[in-house]
């Protein structure tokens, strides 16, 4: 299956004169890891990100970009501009983005799209809201997110994407989906991605669960077959914690 990857989702906090030295305790506390690790910082913090976990095991990844690659777009950051400055992940399409600013299944593409023409690699947020869960359409709606998500990448370019199965309803709420409902949804997504592409295609990409992952319930969701990491929000802002997640994986 998939590399092992933890990622860590900041979103909009930690100041930009705190990040070098939570980094660097992020580095001493995840030292012998087994997977990849990876912090992803708001636009503001990723320079000093960078700088302390430059040359060390630990990645750093930015939360948003835009997918044009310059001009008249205030306030917007490009893929060129994350490269430029060290970023090798960035996250795409969460939910928080999808539900405040904007962002469709035709932008998450034209990101997706952008990001591996430059080559960072993009962690694809897709998942269900709760009454999209109750009313049974939860793997119709993840397979449309998905399908649209990848529509004109090639299968050598698919292999390189993580597709973080958050469900909406779990993301800060405390509520974590049992280890058997994150796997059905996570094997879904692998049966879809090798329909779309081929079974190697589908086996390489890593596939992660998000939503409430913690140093408690870390292990179980981590055990299962199609979960190959996990994008981590709260808990990624206590390096002991994100630490014990990253311990998990392997
Ligand atoms: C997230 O924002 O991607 C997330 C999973 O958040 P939390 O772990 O806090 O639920």
């Amino acid at each position: 299956m998939g590399k092992y990857i933890i990622a860590g989702n900041w979103k909009m906090n930690k100041l930009p004169s705190e990040t070098y030295d939570f980094v660097k305790e992020v580095v001493e506390a995840t030292k012998g890891a087994e997977c990849e690790v990876v912090c992803c910082t708001p636009y503001v913090c990723l320079a000093p990100a960078v700088e302390a976990a430059k040359g060390t095991h630990v990645k750093i990844g930015a939360e948003n970009l835009h997918f044009e690659d310059s001009g008249a777009f205030t306030g917007e950051i490009s893929a060129d501009m994350l490269a430029d400055l060290g970023v090798e992940y960035v996250i795409i399409g969460h939910s928080e983005r999808r539900a405040y600013n904007n962002e469709t299944d035709e932008t998450v593409n034209k990101k997706i799209v952008k990001a591996l023409s430059k080559g960072l690699i993009p962690i694809v947020c897709v998942g269900e809201s709760l009454e999209e869960r109750e009313a049974g359409i939860t793997m119709d709606l993840i397979a449309i997110q998905i399908k649209k998500a990848f529509a004109g990448v090639s299968a050598e370019d698919a292999a390189k994407v993580v597709v973080a199965y958050e469900p909406i309803w779990a993301i800060g709420t405390g509520k974590t989906a049992t280890d058997d409902q994150a796997e059905e949804v996570c094997g879904g997504i692998r049966n879809i991605l090798a329909a779309l592409y081929d079974e190697a295609t589908a086996k390489a990409v890593t596939i992660q669960y998000g939503g409430s992952m913690n140093a408690k319930n870390c292990a179980g969701l981590l055990a299962k077959e199609n979960i190959d990491g996990g994008l981590i929000g709260g808990a990624s802002l206590k390096a002991p914690d994100f630490a014990t997640i990253v311990a998990a994986a392997k």
